[in-house]
């Protein structure tokens, strides 16, 4: 999954297969630039700052983000530096039209400094290994010559039901471990937004898109996204093994409400024509909506302990 999805986002455009949040509305990435600004107030105003972003796409996210940072914290815009963990080449060369930026292949490059760290649909994209559950045991499974196969048994293990897979991302962990120990030793925060429950379950969750239609995750390996549930539970309690503290997970389109996303939509909306203002409605719409990306989608954020909840995590 790691290297099919590595070959997919060098060599494709992703964005002829799939949509995100930032495409969607650029009030989505207005709101996580103050999240930011307000959390840099919270964390004491260091400087210097790093402002990280995990996956950044086409770099939508961050140039909304940073146009709300310089118009409602321009000290935190002077103050920061801006760094994206980016493992595709041609994406990082879309990424430089739009912002100046450091760019990292992994989290571990990240200064060990005060940071402030972005990741929308980062985690889902990241390798899962899956566990299947068959008779006494789990068993792991392979992708061998573009099938699966089932090898390592395992006796014992978590009691489930014949065949029930067990999903697991070691990358996801490391990630998010990663972050935690940036966060806690030199102060921060970290906001995560992804689809997932907010409780660990079992199934299997792998799914590819190509040509924007759902496909086999087996054909055509490179060509397709793959993704799969993140385990909010799960990297919860790494984030506090990790000593960092843990806000949510709670639903996209409750977050996004709190931190404004109705009343920003409407200021814009009145500035432009009718047809322009009621997408920008019914993008706000399809954000937030529970039946649409508002409940599925949730969002996380982990905090130095010394921090208070960060915006949007309490009512
Ligand atoms: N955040 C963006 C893009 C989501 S697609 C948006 O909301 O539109 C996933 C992004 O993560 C892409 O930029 C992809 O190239 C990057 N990515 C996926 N796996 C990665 C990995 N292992 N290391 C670094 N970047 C990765």
């Amino acid at each position: 999954m790691g290297r099919a999805n590595a070959a997919y986002y060098a060599q494709h455009d992703p964005y002829r297969d799939f949509t995100t949040a930032p495409e969607i509305s650029q009030v989505f990435g207005e709101l996580l630039g103050a999240w930011a600004a307000v959390t840099w107030e919270a964390m004491g105003r260091p400087k210097p700052v790093h402002l990280a972003e995990l996956g950044p796409g086409r770099g939508t996210l961050i140039s909304d983000a940073l146009r709300t940072v310089a118009r409602v914290a321009p000290a935190l815009r002077e103050a920061l530096d801006l760094h994206l963990v980016e493992g595709s080449r041609s994406l990082r060369r879309v990424q430089a039209e739009r912002v100046q930026a450091e760019w990292h292949g992994k989290v571990e490059e990240l200064p060990r400094e005060p940071c402030i760290v972005l990741a929308n649909e980062f985690l889902d994209a990241l390798p899962v290994r899956q566990r299947v559950r068959r008779g006494p045991g789990w068993v792991e499974r392979w992708v061998e010559e573009g099938m699966f196969v089932e090898r390592d048994f395992t006796p014992g293990g978590m009691e489930a039901a014949e065949g029930a897979v067990l999903e697991f991302s070691e990358e996801a962990h490391r990630v998010v471990r990663e972050i935690t120990a940036r966060v806690v030793e030199h102060g921060g925060a970290a906001l995560f937004l992804d689809y997932g429950a907010a409780e660990s379950r079992l199934g299997d969750t792998l799914q590819a898109i190509r040509d924007g239609a759902w496909a086999n995750p087996l054909e055509r390996p490179g060509h397709a996204d793959l993704t799969a549930h993140v385990d909010f539970a799960g990297l919860a309690e790494t984030v506090r093994r990790a000593g960092g503290c843990v806000h949510g997970p709670i639903p996209q389109g409750i977050f996004l409400a709190r931190l404004g996303l109705f009343q920003r939509t409407d200021q814009l909306a009145r500035t432009q024509p009718p047809a322009r203002a009621a997408a920008l409605i019914r993008a706000a719409q399809r954000l937030a909506e529970p039946d649409a990306m508002g409940r599925l989608f949730k969002a996380m954020a982990i905090t130095h302990p010394e921090l208070s909840a960060p915006a949007g995590f309490s009512p």
